[in-house]
């Protein structure tokens, strides 16, 4: 009888245990991937994520193909679906790489309806560096500060190394009977008309294959001057691997092999890869907080006086027309090619939450609908951060000035120019607030919180 391997946020055959474990089973494979849009604990994808899921799929089912594995998609509450399947197939073992977030309760009720059916049901690690549970403090729980979360799991991996991505597995050999399944092109991941897609399509081409291009790419090149680039935003030399690792078609493992101090410029190495100690902790403490998308983490912020939304203001920030030439450089970006330097999310996002004083879900909840990277961890624990409301933030008082982050991060005009052509033009707009001035009208909000 076939083994079953359900894909999640792991498109990828290589360093894959989940798919690897079921190859070795010997029996014939079959593949999953479910559309959820109805399980409660699922937040639905946004556009931009939809639009990269399609042609990663895509790119998966060949390559899946390619080892005699079907991928089957199938549409509908995961719960439901997935026994169904097995069921149908009479499947007597199912694999899958664990997810930490709310949607981690689904696996477990199916891996207990599995087991009580006497059909075996494993997970596997393969989505993060280490596991939640690995790195905690002395006292047993989580930790809700960066630097001594990246000390101790600096500490655990010299105990335990992060293990060698395991291969491509060979063919399984035997296909299983073809099954039904939804043709990828009726789930409509892609935009019709208008298609905001153009230029998404022309900067990205989802999948393994583009993936690994990239990684050797960064790795042998733009790596070597990983620290300026992080900080130019005209140089646009970051990994830009954030996409690759959200969707699993590199997992983590794969990318601190490749990046190593030992091979490449140790400074360089090291910064990079604590940049990957950054995605493990948003992860770590989305497995503690499964609401952090909702809920301030640090509970002083519910009392925020938030004012009543400017809609104007939030649609001005939305299209990139805000008078403020780097925050309409960074969201017009973003809007057209689905992703923003880190630095000038950080700029926006702060303008956001401080300068207009609009609440940070409503800009988390923008960047989850236009991001090809929107992830679910990484995305509301950054907004966390600009805002001032999460565990290890920025304090609130640092308020990102636009102005001086362009002069000092811009300096030749390079990314402005790029993005916002227009910003030094007749018609371009004057700022919707004053910098100064709303700058203080923030600390007084916050003051108003801390006592
Ligand atoms: P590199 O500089 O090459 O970094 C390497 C990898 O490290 C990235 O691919 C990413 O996986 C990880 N990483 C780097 N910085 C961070 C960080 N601050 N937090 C978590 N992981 C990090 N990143 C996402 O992957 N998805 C998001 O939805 C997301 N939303 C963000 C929202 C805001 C407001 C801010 C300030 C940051 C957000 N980030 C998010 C983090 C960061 O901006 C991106 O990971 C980074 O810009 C991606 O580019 P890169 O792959 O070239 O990064």
């Amino acid at each position: 009888t076939p083994s079953l391997v359900w894909f999640r946020d792991d498109l990828r055959v290589g360093d894959n245990p989940a798919l690897s474990a079921a190859i070795q089973r010997g029996c014939p494979v079959v593949a999953l991937y479910v559309l959820d849009e109805e399980s409660d604990e699922v937040r639905p994808l946004g556009g931009a994520a939809k639009w990269w899921l399609h042609g990663s799929l895509d790119s998966l089912a060949a390559a899946l193909s390619d080892l005699d594995v079907q991928l089957v998609l199938r549409r509908g509450p995961a719960e439901a679906v997935v026994t169904g399947l097995v069921e149908e197939l009479a499947a007597e073992a199912v694999f899958w790489n664990r997810r930490y977030g709310a949607e981690r309760h689904i696996d477990e009720r199916i891996k207990s309806q599995l087991r009580e059916a006497d059909i075996a049901a494993t997970s596997f690690a393969g989505f993060l560096l280490n596991e939640p549970w690995d790195i905690q403090t002395g006292a047993g729980t989580a930790y809700s500060v960066y630097s001594p979360f990246w000390r101790a799991t600096l500490d655990r991996i010299s105990h335990h190394p992060i293990p060698e991505p395991l291969p491509v597995p060979e063919r399984a050999g035997t296909r299983a009977d073809a099954v039904d399944g939804d043709a990828l092109a009726d789930w409509g991941l892609l935009p019709t008309t208008p298609d905001w897609a153009t230029e998404i399509a022309e900067r990205w081409v989802p999948g393994e294959e583009a993936a690994h291009d990239r990684l050797a790419e960064f790795a042998d090149g733009e790596l070597q001057d990983y620290l300026r680039s992080r900080n130019h935003l005209d140089i646009d030399e970051t990994s830009r691997l954030s996409s690759r690792l959200r969707w699993g078609e590199l997992s983590p493992r794969q990318v601190w092999h490749a990046v190593s101090p030992a091979t490449h410029r140790t400074e360089a190495a090291r910064s990079f890869r604590s940049e990957l100690g950054w995605r493990d902790f948003a992860w770590h403490s989305l497995y503690v907080r499964p609401d952090l998308h909702v809920n301030n983490w640090r509970p002083d912020f519910d009392r925020f006086p938030w004012p009543p939304l400017d809609e104007e203001a939030l649609e001005a920030w939305k299209r990139g027309r805000t008078g403020v030439p780097l925050v309409d450089a960074g969201m017009r970006e973003l809007w057209r090619t689905g992703t923003m330097h880190n630095r000038v999310r950080m700029v926006v996002a702060s303008f956001l939450t401080k300068n207009l004083l609009i609440d940070w879900r409503i800009g988390e909840q923008w960047f989850w609908d236009t991001l090809v990277d929107a992830d679910a961890a990484s995305n509301p624990f950054n907004w966390q951060w600009v805002a001032g409301s999460g565990a290890d933030a920025a304090p609130y008082f640092r308020v990102f000035n636009p102005e001086l982050q362009r002069t000092k991060f811009d300096g030749n005009g390079g990314y402005v120019g790029r993005w916002a052509p227009d910003a030094d033009s007749f018609g371009y707009p004057e700022p919707i607030v004053d910098l100064k001035e709303s700058r203080r009208r923030a600390l007084d909000a916050y003051q108003s919180i801390r006592g």
